[in-house]
């Protein structure tokens, strides 16, 4: 009965990783998906220049010695620790979780997101749902608000994560756009409509309003009685712009990124309203909604989140080893753009050490590095200083398709073919390779 169908085509970034793992090339990279990735420096000797000594607040070395171990993916130590202490609790069962999600979860996420001492929270004006991570938050959210929010269109900006478009079409929205990070964006006059914001980190331009500029945005939205949806997929990637005075709003938070949870597929929907009488309300018609989808959540990650935000030290933790994430990505930034504003020699292989280890020798020019990045370009024409000026997960390289096309084709480099490159995928071992390639595609 089903012979009529045509295949359907992969998922733009899903259907990267696809692509990737048919590749039997060595040195093939994946810098499509957003998904963090390890790096482990085995040691380093001898004396660095300055721009690496600022880069490491390290005194001296000169010869990197670097293990591949194949950019493993990362569970943080605190969430192996919260699973620990969960397996040890002979209390916990697997009953079914209520509709709404796991209760302590829901309030922990909406302080996380909102702020502890956000009035709306402390009113109990605050209605949080668990739900199946962002993308399952974004969908409960769509559903709601095309039940019975009283307008139906919702901007989006553009460019925006490329799943988007369809969460929010498919439950009955109208889909538009508006130029993200454009001056002429506070010209908008659609009164009422949604608009979706990303709270932070923008995916995939890595660039995110100033805090003036979100301040300009609240005060547009408020005039225009616009609705704000934020999409949270990378709280604490970067710092939050939003959160203050905002009124009216609905909230998708994710811990895939932020606690590396990504299949436990954990997240939260949260809707500040007016009062707390009519949070309630909200909350009953999000049960309906949510109900007919899944019944209720999965009881395991949400724990998981529960266990690490209501305990100060493991909370702590959390803080530190996500800053240590979003410092290995900082660095990775810092280090593609010295590719091109330094002299480098090329990968050596080192026969005496085994195969895996690769060495580099880094020679580095000057002591400031943004001011570097200025001018200094070997090589590879136009100005690569948003490498570190953008924020998050991606830099949004301003590779057109054909480029795109042409790294994978002849650098079996993979991403998105937007020029979206994960940076968490990037590593010292591979950041030359991801160079030359995109030299050679900017140069030909
Ligand atoms: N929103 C944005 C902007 C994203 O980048 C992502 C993940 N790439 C999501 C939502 C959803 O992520 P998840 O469903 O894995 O939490």
């Amino acid at each position: 009965v089903f012979d009529h169908l045509v295949r359907a085509p992969e998922d733009p970034i899903l259907g990267v990783t696809v692509a990737y793992n048919k590749d039997p090339s060595p040195v093939k990279l994946n810098l499509g998906v957003g998904a963090y990735r390890t790096e482990v420096i085995l040691y380093v000797l001898g004396l660095l220049h300055d721009q690496v000594k600022i880069l490491y607040q390290c005194e001296f070395f000169s010869l990197i010695l670097y293990v591949d171990i194949g950019r493993k993916p990362l569970v943080l130590n605190v969430v192996r620790r919260a699973e620990q202490m969960l397996v040890n609790d002979s209390s916990r069962v697997k009953e079914y979780l209520p509709i709404v999600g796991l209760s302590d979860f829901n309030k922990l996420s909406a302080k996380l997101i909102l702020g502890a001492d956000s009035p709306a929270v402390q009113e109990n004006r605050v209605t949080t749902v668990q739900c199946l991570s962002g993308t399952g938050s974004l969908r409960v959210g769509a559903e709601f608000l095309a039940r019975h929010y009283h307008q139906r269109t919702i901007y989006i900006p553009q460019p925006t994560w490329g799943n988007h478009p369809k969460v929010f079409s498919l439950a009955g929205l109208s889909v538009k756009t508006y130029r993200y990070y454009d001056p002429a964006t506070r010209g908008l006059n659609f009164k009422g409509a949604i608009v979706l914001l990303h709270a932070c980190a923008h995916n995939p331009t890595g660039v995110d309003p100033t805090l003036h500029q979100w301040e300009q945005i609240r005060q547009l939205m408020r005039s225009k009685a616009l609705l704000p949806f934020f999409d949270s997929a990378y709280q604490m990637h970067s710092r939050l712009g939003f959160r203050k005075r905002w009124g009216e709003c609905l909230v998708a938070q994710s811990y895939a990124k932020n606690m590396g949870l990504y299949g436990e597929r954990v997240g939260a929907l949260s809707i500040v309203c007016r009062s707390a009488d009519v949070a309630s309300r909200v909350e009953s018609q999000l049960k309906l909604v949510i109900r007919p989808m899944y019944s209720n959540p999965p009881i395991h990650g949400a724990s998981i989140v529960a266990t690490i935000l209501k305990d100060r030290s493991m909370f702590q933790e959390w803080t530190i080893e996500l800053k240590a994430m979003a410092d290995r990505i900082i660095s990775m930034r810092q280090q593609l753009l010295m590719l091109y504003v330094v002299e480098y020699l090329q990968p050596l292989n080192h026969r005496a050490l085994w195969s895996k280890v690769k060495c580099y020798h880094m020679q580095y020019v000057g002591s400031n590095l943004v001011k570097a990045s200025g001018g200094a370009n070997v090589g590879t024409p136009g100005d690569w200083s948003h490498i570190i000026k953008q924020i998050g997960m991606f830099t949004f390289t301003g590779l057109n398709s054909k480029q795109v096309a042409f790294m994978t084709k002849e650098y079996h480099i993979y991403m998105t073919s937007d020029g979206r490159i994960s940076m968490a995928g990037l590593s010292l071992r591979t950041l030359p390779h991801l160079a030359d390639a995109i030299h050679a595609a900017v140069t030909r």
